[in-house]
């Protein structure tokens, strides 16, 4: 599933191909993707001008001047194409959302899985989405700092990677940066959130956003089925240190394989958690 650095690299394309263009037609091909599509935004959107792309944790918000937008969601398996010239339009199986940019690209969203969704957002009041009222800070922000993480898992017995996949705590956060980020700041994913001290909080944010922020750089994690808009993929997977590594060495740790077994894998909450059994204590 696509995470901060998937859907902000998504987003930092979305942006100079919309903004500022109107819509010729937005077309939905079938009715639903994982919840109805809005029949309503057409109508509201047509001849519009979008005014803006920015993302909100895994999600994507975009608003038209006249007040009316959507947010969409890549679930598993979603990926946007722009099609910059009509000479590269084609159409593709799992093409279900088709929006028509006058005189600019056609931008796609194919899913075959089908687990994205749409759905339709006024901007006086996008940040009542119920997802949105309930999600915690954006990790690259200055409002998510050690402090903060320290009080948002003050008292917490869950462990300490589940608290940073639980959206309400921090925003974006997925299965893959989770443990990415645990191995950097040499935590054990098993302790309890609310036993970590404030100087491993501290390291723990700072690790966070140096692995968001290199897996950025690098265009993202592909694995599956993500992609980039222009259909190329990221690269930021040939980096991880333990993330899909099992039995083998930590990337950037001098511990010993042959005593560890190597990189370990655990089943936290029907998740793989990957780890050093040497450096994460
Ligand atoms: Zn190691």
């Amino acid at each position: 599933m696509p995470e901060l650095p998937e859907v902000e690299i998504v987003c930092r394309a979305l942006e100079p191909a919309m903004v500022g263009r109107r819509t010729e037609r937005l077309v939905f091909n079938r009715p639903n993707l994982r919840f109805s599509l809005p029949q309503g935004l057409p109508a509201q959107l047509k001849g519009q001008c979008f005014q803006s792309v920015m993302r909100r944790g895994k999600y994507i918000v975009v608003m038209a001047e006249n007040g009316y937008g959507f947010v969409l969601h890549l679930g598993m398996s979603g990926a946007i194409r722009i099609e910059a010239s009509p000479e590269e339009r084609q159409a593709q199986k799992h093409d279900h959302v088709e929006l028509f940019l006058e005189d600019g690209p056609r931008v796609v969203l194919n899913d075959p899985r089908r687990f994205g969704f749409l759905e339709a957002l006024e901007e006086k009041s996008w940040k009542n989405y119920p997802a949105f009222a309930a999600m915690g800070p954006e990790p690259l922000g200055n409002d998510f700092n050690g402090p903060a993480l320290a009080q948002a898992i003050s008292g917490r017995r869950a462990a300490i990677k589940a608290a940073l996949l639980d959206q309400k705590i921090v925003a974006g956060i997925g299965n893959i940066y989770a443990c990415e980020a645990l191995y950097m700041a040499a935590i054990d994913p098993r302790r309890g959130a609310g036993d970590l001290s404030a100087d491993e909080c501290e390291k723990l944010v700072r690790a966070i956003k140096q692995v968001l922020l290199k897996a950025i750089e690098a265009g993202g994690s592909s694995l599956r089925d993500y992609k980039h808009t222009d259909g190329k993929l990221g690269y930021f997977q040939h980096q991880f240190a333990v993330y899909d590594r099992e039995g083998e060495t930590c990337r950037t740790c001098d511990c010993d394989r042959i005593k560890t077994g190597g990189v370990q894998r655990i089943v936290q909450g029907g998740r793989s958690t990957f780890y050093c059994p040497e450096k994460q204590t």
